[in-house]
């Protein structure tokens, strides 16, 4: 658990754009135009938030699987714009990362500079090899087509000052990231810009582009785009950006097999789907949140690998990120955030933490929470908008790490959330309830139908969390489709 670093990369992301504008090529058209960065710089921004994103979503534990998604990607760019011979070297020469996030939600997304995430959740709901092929290909296209260098030409006066205030806040209080508070500024914002629907669009005609030229049956892809919809339908709110400007799947889906049919006539070798081999390499795929990494149980957060548990304060909404928990008031009032101290002991960590510049001594001492040492710290800060806040800081001792609570509020609220921040920092406990400390996911298995039936009447008793529907928009089919005997189901299992 880290403090979140999002900032480091605003900072970076605000000093490139101060640099101003670059007039270079773009590797899909040829042609040049003006961007927000350089290449280089996109590269620098791109290698600075790859490490944010890695600290706040966590890579999947899975060597193997890390390592097809990257052999695959690395497959797509070879016959993508950035690797062509009449491309400049700068851009043959750019090295690509792919990763696997460890996170349930559906999603594929790039950083400038070559940096390429899909999550577990996406990988569980892709049903064979084509269909990955196209959206590596489309998140390659993002890239390739310099988007997100586009978007923050168009945008970066605003931007500057947007990201001078968060980065005030951030280096005197250690607030989180994200819009608690209404400090503003997160990594989404400067990095994921928001795509126009062209680049959409044009990632789309890349993404086929290249997976169909890897000898990949691109119309594949129209299946995945049609679960996406599903999914959004389902969800609602809880789908990520990666959705909100992409095209109308309903047009995207036609879209897909109208390019994938015009290339098949001058590819006609593009046939490779590849589910069997696709199934296997996600068979055992985490399906779902993972318990392993912490969860919400009534009211109390359990964290059966780093073994402690906390009462949560009602009204409050819990986020569990790797680097941190955040537990945000329903007014927006008030944060608490516990993640993990660098130093070795809590008097170490409080020590460092109140000699920082621009903060007011309030409060200090010592006390045991169930057993631990804990050291603890009240001081006042003021926000770049010169608001006056005050936080209170513990630091409790837990087998040999150190854990940090720090509760913000308003100064002219704080009063009214000190207990609530106290029944959580001092509910804090060692976890000692194996049931608890054995908790294990939902994972997916590949199950052969037994006899030729409707899908709905094939599955068997589904884990909590799962609905027929999540199951059948899992396997891209609708519940009441004919399957026949021996098909391969993907099914979540405890
Ligand atoms: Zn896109």
């Amino acid at each position: 658990m880290m403090r979140a670093a999002i900032f480091v990369s605003l900072l970076v992301g605000a000093v490139l754009l101060a640099e101003g504008c670059a007039v270079s090529t773009n590797p899909v058209s040829g042609r040049r135009r003006l961007y927000g960065y350089s290449w280089e710089e996109e590269r620098r921004i791109g290698q600075e938030a790859d490490r944010q994103i890695v600290a706040q979503y966590g890579l999947y534990e899975d060597p193997k699987l890390a390592a097809y998604v990257d052999s695959l990607g690395q497959v797509i760019l070879q016959h993508s714009h950035l690797r062509r011979p009449e491309t400049p070297a700068a851009f043959r020469n750019t090295p690509f990362v792919f990763r696997v996030l460890d996170s349930p939600i559906v999603n594929a997304f790039a950083l400038p500079g070559g940096y390429i995430y899909v999550t577990r959740g996406l990988l569980a709901h892709v049903n064979n090899e084509a269909q990955l092929a196209v959206v590596l290909g489309h998140e390659i296209g993002h890239v390739a087509a310099r988007h997100a260098s586009q978007r923050a030409f168009e945008l970066q006066l605003g931007q500057v000052a947007l990201l001078g205030g968060a980065i005030v806040g951030q280096e005197v209080l250690g607030l989180p990231g994200g819009d608690v508070l209404q400090l503003g500024g997160t990594v989404a914002q400067l990095l994921f810009l928001k795509y126009s629907r062209d680049d959409e669009r044009e990632s789309d005609r890349l993404g086929v582009e290249y997976a169909a030229r890897a000898g990949y049956d691109a119309a594949e892809a129209a299946a995945f785009f049609s679960t996406l919809k599903r999914l959004s339908e389902q969800a609602g709110a809880n789908l990520p950006s990666f959705l909100s400007t992409h095209p109308d799947p309903g047009e995207r889906e036609q879209t897909i097999r109208a390019l994938a049919a015009r290339w098949r006539t001058e590819l006609p070798a593009m046939d490779r789907v590849l589910q069997a081999a696709y199934y296997t390499r996600i068979e055992g795929l985490v399906l779902g949140e993972d318990p392993r990494q912490g969860y919400l149980d009534g009211q109390a957060f359990y964290h059966p690998t780093l073994r402690f548990w906390f009462p949560v304060p009602t009204g409050f909404h819990v986020t569990n990120q790797p680097s941190q928990v955040i537990l945000t008031d329903h007014r927006q009032e008030a944060v608490l955030v516990l993640s993990l101290a660098s130093e070795t002991s809590a008097a170490a960590a409080a020590q460092r933490w109140r000699g920082q510049q621009g903060l007011t001594l309030i409060d200090q001492g010592s006390e045991r929470i169930n057993g631990l040492t804990a050291v603890y710290v009240v001081a006042e800060g003021k926000t770049s908008d010169g608001q006056l806040i005050r936080v209170l800081r513990y630091f409790i001792e837990h087998e040999g790490r150190v854990y940090s609570f720090a509760g913000y509020a308003l100064q002219a609220h704080y009063a009214r959330y000190q207990p609530t921040f106290l029944q959580a920092i001092r509910g804090f406990a060692p976890l000692r309830d194996p049931v608890r400390l054995n908790v294990q996911p939902i994972r997916l298995r590949v199950v052969r139908a037994a006899r030729s039936a409707p899908f709905r009447v094939l599955l068997p008793e589904l884990p909590r969390g799962f609905t027929p529907e999540t199951v059948a928009i899992l396997n891209q089919v609708t519940l009441e489709a004919p399957i026949s005997s021996g098909t391969p189901l993907k099914l979540p299992q405890p």
